[in-house]
């Protein structure tokens, strides 16, 4: 049935689109956003009946008759169940990525797979494929044998090695027509062998019978379409699996819940399509940065989970601090602006699973731990260790005058707090987009960039749109202050100041 409920879900996209942007109205105090939302949310909860969707109804009536106070927490379950939908169910325009130098060809297989039915990503090489295949999605491959670089089963044997292009079928087109090519490209993995010329149709009907066959194997398998990770319910079943094993071998398992931080704010910046990309790419880069024996599966919108087979939470944690670096150093770009960085964080909590504990005892364990994580200041991973321990918070400071700055940094260092200090404030601004900061001291007149440059190329980053920052200025120069607050800075000191004023700003911005 193309259906009532395919004509619903064509639409989601709309709905989540106009639910976002009230609700960012209804967030900044606008009076009749709440109108808006009821007033959607009450179209959905009639359409949501009529298309056979009546989780969408019941939860767009919670929306609908929710009071000012309790209006986001229901809107935000609301959102979460469409995108959860959105990304289950959406059939999107299959993904190609055809490997081939020769142009000649590249131009035929342009012309039987169309970009109005086909999104087709082009490759001339094995090294811009395996480019291609960690920054998308892609659903079948097309391949040629001889490449300038490498051996299409050099290709065919990388693809079934990683997670991500295991199930992914593969399409040999070779002029090669020996039977011993033939079956050694069926013996490591590929799905079809087509001899040049290939007959457009033949090939279109064996994309599309391929197709079909992979999107079953993925229910079968319970693999999220959107990020092609395992799901909850696979995970439900793998738990068990690995606590059985754990139990057998006497290692330690641990489990770790992950949580992307302010992701809301990726959705509200770029939309959700480049929400969407964000959670491809998170999700790719985690899987290929832990072991192959590591189990990672999407527990639902931006959260996900995976379980650690020998390895103690803090081996763990050492892990997840492995790939929240390479997060850093290898950012998303934005799909259509590559000078466009998106920078993502994650939380993380990671606990023990011991012989007796079930999965609801360790997923809230560490739903807890990763609790903590969110309100120590997110971007980090927490085990049972570090809840314990007190915090040791980070500070940046641009300070040119050696004077001032040795000051701070003594009376800082003391109170426990670690401190990097520059005396410029390029240097300042470079070192804060490398890594991130718990807070930052900015000094207003600094030879070069001053710390006003500083604060407006701070704010415009997404690592440091809300870190919080102290502006430093001279008695008498009070307009700084307002120019200071204007750009975004958090609070301000006129010096000379004490210090103990100081740590208290600071321990009031950090908490
Ligand atoms: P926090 O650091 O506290 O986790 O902040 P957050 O904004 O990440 O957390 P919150 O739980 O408030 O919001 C999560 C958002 O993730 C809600 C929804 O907009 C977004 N989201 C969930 N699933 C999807 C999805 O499949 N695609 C996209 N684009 N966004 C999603
Ligand atoms: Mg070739
Ligand atoms: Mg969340
Ligand atoms: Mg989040």
């Amino acid at each position: 049935m193309y259906n009532l409920k395919q004509h619903f879900l064509d639409r989601v996209g709309t709905h989540i689109d106009a639910l976002s942007s009230a609700r960012n109205a209804f967030v900044e105090g606008s009076s009749d956003a709440g109108d808006s939302i009821r007033r959607i949310a009450h179209s959905l909860k009639g359409s949501g009946g009529t298309y056979g969707f009546p989780s969408v109804s019941e939860m767009a009536e919670a929306v609908e008759t929710a009071s000012d106070e309790t209006l986001l927490d229901s809107l935000s379950a609301l959102l979460d169940h469409l995108f959860i939908l959105r990304s289950q169910t959406t059939i999107d325009r299959p993904v190609l990525l055809i490997v081939e130098d020769n142009k000649e060809d590249q131009l035929i297989l342009q012309s039987i797979f169309p970009a109005e039915k086909y999104q087709v990503y082009l490759a001339g090489t094995a090294a811009e494929a395996l480019d291609l295949l960690s920054q998308h999605a892609i659903h079948l491959i097309l391949l040629d044998l001889i490449l300038p670089d490498s051996d299409g089963r050099n290709l065919l044997v990388d693809f079934r090695e990683s997670p991500h292009t295991v199930h992914t079928p593969v399409i040999i087109l070779s002029a090669k027509d020996s039977p011993q090519t033939k079956s050694e490209c069926f013996a490591l993995g590929a799905n079809e062998y087509l001899v040049k010329p290939v007959d457009p149709e033949v090939l279109a009907t064996a994309v599309g019978a391929k197709l079909e066959q992979a999107q079953k194997i993925k229910s079968e398998l319970r693999i999220d379409t959107l990020t092609e990770l395992p799901n909850r319910a696979a995970f439900h079943e793998e738990f068990l699996r690995y606590k059985a094993q754990a139990l057998r071998h006497k290692w330690s398992l641990s489990l770790a819940m992950i949580d992307l931080d302010h992701f809301k704010n990726v959705n509200d910046t770029y939309g959700h399509l480049v929400g969407d990309r964000a959670l491809q790419y998170f999700s790719r880069g985690l899987s290929q940065s832990l072991r192959k024996s590591d189990f990672v599966s999407r527990w639902g919108g931006e959260e996900f989970v995976a379980l650690f087979p020998d390895s103690t939470p803090a081996g763990t944690r050492g892990a997840l601090q492995k790939f929240a670096k390479r997060l850093v150093e290898k950012p998303l770009k934005h799909p259509s602006d590559k000078d466009v960085i998106i920078h993502i964080t994650f939380s993380a909590g990671v606990t023990k699973v011991t012989p007796t504990s079930s999965i609801n005892d360790a997923v809230s364990d560490a739903d807890e731990l990763l609790y903590s994580a969110k309100n120590s200041g997110r971007n980090r991973i927490i085990t049972k260790l570090e809840e314990a321990e007190t915090r040791i918070y980070s500070i940046l400071i641009a300070e040119d005058d050696e004077l001032t700055a040795d000051f701070i940094t003594h009376r800082l260092k003391k109170s426990g707090y670690h401190i990097t200090h520059f005396i410029s404030g390029s240097e300042a601004l470079k070192a804060a987009e490398e890594s991130p900061f718990d807070l930052i001291i900015l000094d207003v007149k600094m030879p070069g960039m001053d710390g006003f440059e500083v604060l407006r190329n701070l704010r415009k980053t997404q690592l440091n749109g809300s870190v919080p920052i102290i502006m430093l200025t001279s008695m008498g120069r009070e307009n700084d202050i307002v120019k200071g607050l204007d750009l975004g800075a958090n609070d301000y000191m006129l010096k000379p100041f004490s210090a103990t004023e100081l740590l208290a700003r600071i321990h009031r911005l950090l908490k």
